[in-house]
């Protein structure tokens, strides 16, 4: 081996090994400590384990392929990994790999109608302020989970119609500066009424042994979480990213907006993906006034249903699964006849109740002597565990 081989690579013990390649990261390539520990480690970490009890210092190429094939469900990370692993390989003196990098779903085009109103329904479920401005900020802001519970007061400014937050992303360094101006009122309400000082965090955690701490990063995703549930709709909270940047840029702004507004580094290529994607569209709508291309309103893309993702036509639902295509109106028409069934249900046991007691006090009174006595001894037993079951569906009904 060359000489230029660094001596950590000497040892064989894999956390001496870790340590050796972090600090190699952060002096020599410059990358941030939260990337150090959370990616570059987590990586090479998983590696070692793989090996099941072998130094990292011996690991054959087929051991890094086979580790890496464990790990293709989740395209981002998979390409994560492969970055930090191609590194350790440098760090080590070893060859690349001949090993692609996963299509990332950011480079899909997604159909923004369907996100959008998606994404709103997750909103509309939000019932306070709190809930709600955390959604607006990655829904219409594009920001990260770890970027919304890192944001402080001071990094707002209201204005008369508008909303505008400065950050600096963690995961970065890159400062990124986005306008809210559909949803400003609700994060201008929210940060008034709680008159935060400037140095303050203004999301905390509510419940558990964190609360009134800053929220963390899982308790975004657990509010994400609980929210998509309860609207019925599969989400990912970095869908919301991805949503507010495809919108941009088919709203046309350019790579360089993206960046400023997203935080991506101008020598990255991210924004330009959704430049490319938004660039397709208007190449259909050149053709589309050539006549050369049938209109569609989504640049080709077939739609699907969002409930259960099968192809759609024209009408207002899905052929397939009746769904109303508009999720809001959907969610909200549940809602109704949800409410429709228990004013049903409650308007029968008023009935059933009436009758019972009529029945009761007309039995007592006026019901024939050889009747009563036929029945026996179950006429009174009767009495309570129906009222039981009643007071139990009651119960039921005014906690729904
Ligand atoms: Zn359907």
């Amino acid at each position: 081996m060359t000489e230029s081989r660094n001596v950590a690579i000497y040892s064989h013990d894999n956390a001496t090994i870790i340590e050796a390649f972090l600090v190699h990261r952060k002096l020599v390539d410059g990358i941030r400590d939260i990337t150090a520990e959370k990616s570059n480690r987590t990586a090479v970490k998983k590696l070692g384990e793989s090996l099941n009890g072998r130094s990292l210092n011996e690991a054959t190429d087929d051991d890094y392929l086979r580790y890496l094939s464990t790990r293709r469900s989740h395209p981002n990370s998979f390409n994560n990994q492969l970055t930090v692993l191609s590194k350790f390989r440098d760090f080590l003196g070893l060859p690349r790999l001949a090993v692609k990098r996963m299509k990332a779903p950011e480079h899909e085009r997604i159909d923004i109608e369907k996100e959008r109103a998606l994404a709103d329904a997750i909103l509309d479920e939000a019932q306070g302020d709190s809930d709600r401005v955390v959604i607006i900020l990655m829904s219409y802001g594009g920001l990260c989970i770890e970027d919304v519970c890192n944001v402080k007061r001071r990094n707002f400014t209201i204005h008369e119609s508008w909303v505008q937050l400065d950050y600096t992303r963690l995961k970065t360094g890159v400062k990124a500066s986005v306008t809210f101006i559909e949803k400003a009122g609700i994060i201008t309400r929210y940060l008034c009424e709680h008159d935060f000082p400037q140095e303050s965090h203004v999301f905390f955690s509510k419940t558990g042994k964190t609360a009134h701490h800053p929220l963390q990063a899982s308790g975004v995703s657990n509010i994400v979480k609980r929210l998509s549930t309860r609207a019925g709709i599969r989400w990912h909270p970095h869908m919301f990213r991805h949503l507010a940047a495809t919108e941009l840029a088919v709203r046309g702004d350019n790579k360089f907006d993206l960046d400023n507004t997203f935080g991506w580094k101008h020598s990255t290529n991210t924004a330009s993906i959704y430049v490319n994607l938004a660039n397709s569209d208007t190449n259909n709508k050149h053709l589309e006034r050539a006549g050369i291309k049938p209109k569609s309103k989504n640049g080709g893309l077939v739609k699907t249903c969002w409930k259960c993702h099968m192809p759609i036509g024209t009408g207002d639902r899905c052929e397939n699964c009746n769904t109303l295509l508009n999720p809001r109106k959907a969610i909200i028409e549940e809602k109704r006849s949800k409410n429709d069934e228990i004013a049903l249900l409650k308007a029968q046991m008023e009935t059933m109740m009436k009758q019972m007691s009529d029945l009761l006090n007309g039995g007592l009174c006026h019901e024939p002597e050889d009747r009563k006595t036929a029945r026996g001894d179950q006429d009174e037993s009767n009495v309570p565990i129906l009222d039981a079951n009643l007071s139990i569906t009651k119960k039921n009904l005014s906690t729904r």
